[in-house]
């Protein structure tokens, strides 16, 4: 799954607020995401990340990549 910096991903697991949209806030080898609810910060190992990820909703215009 295709996913940038600033881009909100749906997790398949809801963060005990209730919430399942998280910012994303850094990219690297561990990625940063943000509720985007109640503003808590979660770090995750990319292949961790890559495992909950259900949804990509891109912040911004997409592009177009071939
Ligand atoms: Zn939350």
């Amino acid at each position: 799954m295709k996913y940038n910096l600033n881009d909100i991903v749906m997790l398949k697991k809801i963060h005990p607020c209730g919430n399942d949209k998280f910012e994303i806030i850094r990219l690297g080898i561990d990625i940063k995401i943000k509720c985007i609810r109640c503003g808590h910060v979660i770090m995750l190992p990319r292949v961790e990340f890559n495992k909950k990820i259900k949804k990509v909703i891109n912040n911004e215009n997409e592009k177009e990549e071939n």
